[in-house]
């Protein structure tokens, strides 16, 4: 296959191709079958680092070569979010239904920045199905992105465009006669200050408000940090409550957020990175009670929806406020009436990014395979899962809870140990392979941390990592 002396980047043999191609589909697909057999993680030996560190190179190589390297050098060393003792940060397992999409998708090769093709319909389904799930009117927008740190960033700018209006992309934040001013909690993902970063407005402008002892934003606390600001002669803009906090998974009392926006006048954004799917679940759905009274929500199919990375998505209620903040006419990119230009309003007019790729296909895929029910009924397993763990923890003469269990993620400690102790039995599990939590900070103390989000994860997974971390505390 290397050199053929045709100038084109296709295979030379089809059938050989077609052999190597099947065969790797075939232990990609063993892979993830098997995964449980296999450590969660491994550190990549020198030797597989060093195959990283060649130089570009110049020759063609033959397919089956480059697959031996994949084999060796990549397979074994991935991630671990696969596995289902896999219980750090906020991470998805992937399907193997996802994993097929991917696979047309990239056959396909489409860029879904625009155009009339078949890829912006899919999207569109996706912005119905969402708008229906959330309950949000016809005529809601929504948009495909990396992740919810991007959603959250893209949800700022609509709320920044639509309290200054559109006039402000042109000339900017002295559009605004006040200092704008934006409110969210103390637990709040950090990417909400880099998104008032990023904006220009600036970070120093985010009001933190405290938490009270469950994780959730203190409403009283809202408010009157909104009356002061307003006082004060500020222009408070935008409350963004959590559905679903990275540290403890807490859920902000969205309802009473909302009815202070609508009194307030102020754009309402949720972001969803983590709770927002556990509306799948039937039994889960009232926690997010008020969420349809939001004016955007980010969200990522990638966590609790396991669709392969990247899949964040923003759906904003208002989608004329959304486009205004985006849209621009350039002369390459003009509509018409037929043909591949058709279609009045594109993806790339409701963010940043012009070529994009499929992503919505392998949501798309994810959903009509599984359905939402068994989606919702995984999230909520999880759910139960870490209630189990926590109490186990509870149960434990060692270890005890650091924080409530809101969701599915669960913080602990070694009783009146330091957090280094709590951090190293992370770090000690993490490479014995057994298993993959994480650590945070709660109340200025380093805890250990547990999402359970993998849907692979059942009880006998938590049974083995309480003793496993049980017997690496037993020997610190
Ligand atoms: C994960 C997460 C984010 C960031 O989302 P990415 O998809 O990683 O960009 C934002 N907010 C919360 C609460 C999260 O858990």
């Amino acid at each position: 296959m290397a050199s053929t002396g045709s100038r084109d980047l296709d295979p030379s043999d089809w059938s050989e191709f077609r052999r190597l191609a099947h065969a790797a589909l075939d232990e990609v697909i063993s892979n993830v079958e098997s995964i449980r057999e296999k450590p969660v993680w491994q550190q990549p030996p020198a030797e597989t680092r060093q195959r990283f560190a060649r130089s570009l190179p110049v020759e063609a190589r033959e397919l089956g070569d480059v697959l031996d390297d994949v084999r060796a050098h990549v397979v074994p060393f991935a991630a671990g979010n696969l596995h289902p003792r896999f219980m750090g940060w906020a991470q998805g397992a992937g399907t193997p239904f996802g994993m097929v999409a991917e696979m047309v998708a990239a056959g396909l090769n489409m860029n879904c920045g625009g155009r009339d093709h078949i890829g912006i319909e899919v999207e569109r389904q996706i912005v119905r199905w969402m708008s229906e799930a959330f309950g949000y009117p016809e005529g809601a927008s929504g948009l495909f992105l990396t992740g919810s740190s991007m959603a959250n960033f893209l949800a700022v700018i609509v709320a920044k465009t639509n309290v200054t209006g559109a006039e402000s992309r042109e000339a900017g934040l002295q559009r605004a006669d006040r200092q704008l001013v934006a409110y969210t909690s103390s637990e709040a993902h950090s990417c909400v200050s880099q998104a008032m970063q990023l904006s220009g407005i600036g970070s120093a402008h985010l009001r933190k408000i405290d938490a009270d002892t469950l994780g959730r934003m203190r409403v009283d606390a809202l408010k009157d940090s909104i009356r002061a600001d307003k006082a004060a002669g500020f222009l408070p803009f935008l409350i963004v409550g959590t559905a679903g906090t990275v540290n403890t998974g807490a859920i902000d009392l969205l309802s009473e957020i909302a009815q202070i926006a609508r009194e307030e006048n102020l754009w309402f954004h949720v972001d969803g990175a983590i709770g927002a799917l556990s509306i799948f679940s039937r039994s889960l759905k009232p926690l997010t009670a008020g969420i349809e009274m939001s004016d955007s929500i980010a969200l990522d199919f990638h966590k609790w929806g396991h669709v392969p990375y990247d899949a964040g998505f923003l759906l904003v209620k208002d989608g004329a406020a959304h486009k205004q903040a985006f849209a621009s006419a350039a002369a390459y990119l003009q509509r018409a009436d037929r043909g591949l230009a058709a279609g009045e309003t594109w993806p790339c007019d409701l963010g940043p990014d012009l070529s994009r790729g499929f992503r919505a296909f392998k949501t798309w895929m994810t959903i009509e395979t599984l359905g939402t029910a068994r989606i919702g009924d995984a999230i909520l397993h999880t759910c139960e899962l870490a209630g189990y763990l926590a109490e186990k923890v509870r149960e434990s003469a060692i270890f005890e809870l650091k924080a409530p269990v809101a969701l599915n993620i669960v913080c602990f400690g070694v009783k009146g140990a330091s957090g280094a102790v709590n951090r190293d039995l992370v770090l000690d599990l993490q490479e014995s392979g057994i298993a993959a939590p994480s650590w945070t900070t709660i109340n200025g103390e380093t805890v250990i941390r547990c999402a359970v989000f993998n849907h692979r994860t059942t009880r006998t997974d938590i049974d083995l990592f309480m003793d496993a971390i049980s017997a690496l505390a037993k020997r610190a």
